[in-house]
């Protein structure tokens, strides 16, 4: 076996490992065995002809690259095969169901990537003059609109880059807020539940972050929140649904409660898909909400795209907000820059990024929800819901499903590990999803619960994926109840068996090297 410089082999030893006949070339049938791209490396220097470079006179000042830049060199036709056959490897909501949990796997309607390939739309930039991309910003001050009506908030800021980004911003407006009334506070209160962003953004900010712990029905616990409240309170932050696929009922007595004591709402709107068109955020009495377009309004994302994260806000903090803004004036589109008097951006905090936000993905969403339209939108939280809870009751007789009792869940299903035989684990019963052809669900998230498993099956998956789905579930976590020990070496059916995990995340080999064989031979 080839080994690198640390020791480590390149290529798993798997296929042996489960017991299969083997190949002279490692492939399996269409399964297709693929060295790293670096290790296919001919030399050739590259597929493409370049003419010499002219000689010039270097302007680097000594800076001059002095050793080959270590690009491999293969033909035009390898590198396609190379990615075609990673591709290959990959799982992909284009290929079965996505139960990612907090993720919103959904498909993507091909007519959103139609229209975001719209030259007036895909072939402008930031610095044009205004005049010549008045559609593109009719679309954001639209997109814009529709945010404001479903959420019944007072403004939207649409640059921000993804829901953590959202956060930011919406944390920032809140901190110029109290800043501006002379009563800058140092806490921010975030549920045990809450997505690791949370309290990753309030800590970036410069607050201190303390967490509010959740009741037997895995909401809020309202009399522990109000009984820490008081005036170093600055916010709290709440995800409604929670990240348990609850509602917390309790949001309108928060609210006041947080208002009494002089703190601000925060809202993580992430799982606004669950709602959208049904519960409007600003009757609530939040502040401050991120939406994630490419959760809720379905575009790419996850390795697959980059996200949006617009936030919707209260009369209250909009003089906050960040800049530029889009308004109309007459049948003309401005975008405004700087602080002026009007009521939007008084005493904007600043900018969040360098231009307007995420055009591509604002293209997408609007296509989506125009092509939805109200009525529409209200079956998609519908639809998402109704799916979740028959994921939920078909299972809760082989998972326990730890909320089951407290009502209906929102649009992800949780489980836990209760009633595993001794030393099987959720993660086990992952890996054997993986063999059943299914991506895995979120796992051991959220941490207020042993073992979780948050399933978010989205409400574009038919009635008959859902049943196979639930089916390979089922099986797996028969095994995992049965005390089946061949649980612990899944998958055997996957192009890779079990990675050493920890292994990646903290100490991860971002640059190759050659195998110390080659080495030794030279
Ligand atoms: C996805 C998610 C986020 C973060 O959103 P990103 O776009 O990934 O930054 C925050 N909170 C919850 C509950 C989420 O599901």
């Amino acid at each position: 076996m080839s080994m690198n410089r640390e020791g480590r082999p390149t290529k798993p030893d798997s296929a042996g490992e489960a017991g299969e006949a083997q190949t002279w070339t490692g492939n399996r049938a269409l399964m297709l065995e693929e060295p790293l791209i670096f290790e296919m490396d001919e030399d050739i220097g590259t597929g493409v002809d370049f003419d010499e470079a002219p000689k010039v006179a270097s302007r680097l000042g000594g800076l001059e690259r002095n050793r080959p830049i270590g690009i491999p060199g293969l033909s035009e036709p390898q590198a396609v095969r190379h990615y075609t056959r990673l591709s290959r490897q990959n799982y992909a909501i284009d290929l079965g169901l996505f139960p990612l949990g907090s993720c919103t796997m959904k498909h993507n309607p091909r007519l959103n990537e139609r229209m975001a390939r719209l030259p007036g739309f895909a072939d402008i930039h930031p610095l044009q003059p205004v005049d010549t991309v008045q559609g593109a910003l009719e679309l954001i001050a639209e997109l814009g609109g529709w945010l404001v009506k479903l959420t019944g908030m007072h403004s939207v800021a649409m640059s921000p880059k993804a829901g953590a980004h959202g956060e930011l911003c919406g944390l920032l407006a809140i901190r110029a807020a109290l800043e501006a009334r002379g009563d800058a506070r140092e806490v921010i209160l975030v549920p045990e539940s809450a997505h690791g962003t949370n309290p990753a953004t309030a800590a970036f900010v410069g607050y201190r972050v303390e967490s509010i712990p959740a009741n037997e029905r895995g909401r809020v616990d309202l009399d522990a929140l109000k009984g820490r409240l008081g005036p170093d309170v600055a916010a709290v932050m709440i995800t409604n649904p929670n990240t348990c696929g609850l509602f917390e009922p309790d949001m309108i007595a928060i609210s006041e409660a947080v208002h009494a004591a002089g703190g601000l709402v925060y809202c993580d709107g992430a799982n606004f898909n669950a709602i959208v068109g049904r519960v409007r955020p600003g009757d609530l009495g939040i502040d401050a909400m991120h939406i994630n377009l490419h959760k809720t309004f379905s575009t790419p994302h996850g390795g697959g795209g980059p996200g949006s994260g617009p936030v919707v806000f209260s009369e209250a903090l909009t003089p906050f907000a960040p800049l530029p803004f889009v308004e109309q004036q007459g049948d003309h589109f401005v975008l405004v820059e700087e602080e002026t008097a009007g009521e939007h951006h008084a005493s904007s905090f600043g900018r969040m990024t360098a231009f307007h936000g995420q055009m591509g993905m604002f293209t997408r969403a609007l296509s989506y929800i125009l092509s939805h339209g109200a009525d529409g939108l209200r079956q998609v939280s519908g639809d998402a819901v109704l799916n979740a809870n028959y994921i939920l009751r078909s299972l809760e007789d082989v998972l326990e499903a730890p909320f089951g009792e407290s009502g209906p869940c929102m649009h992800e299903a949780l489980f836990s590990d209760k009633g595993f035989a001794e030393g099987l684990s959720t993660l086990d019963l992952a890996k054997g999803l993986i063999d059943e052809g299914f991506h895995p669900m979120t796992m051991y998230f959220p941490l207020v619960v042993h073992g979780a498993m948050l399933v978010e099956p989205t409400e574009t998956e038919s009635k008959a994926a859902l049943d196979q789905f639930i089916g390979a579930l089922r099986s797996v976590a028969e095994r995992a109840k049965a005390g089946d020990e061949s649980l612990k070496a899944a998958p055997v059916h996957a192009p890779r068996r079990r990675l050493d995990e920890t292994q990646a995340a903290r100490k991860p080999v971002l640059v190759w090297k050659p195998p110390v064989q080659a080495e030794a031979a030279e």
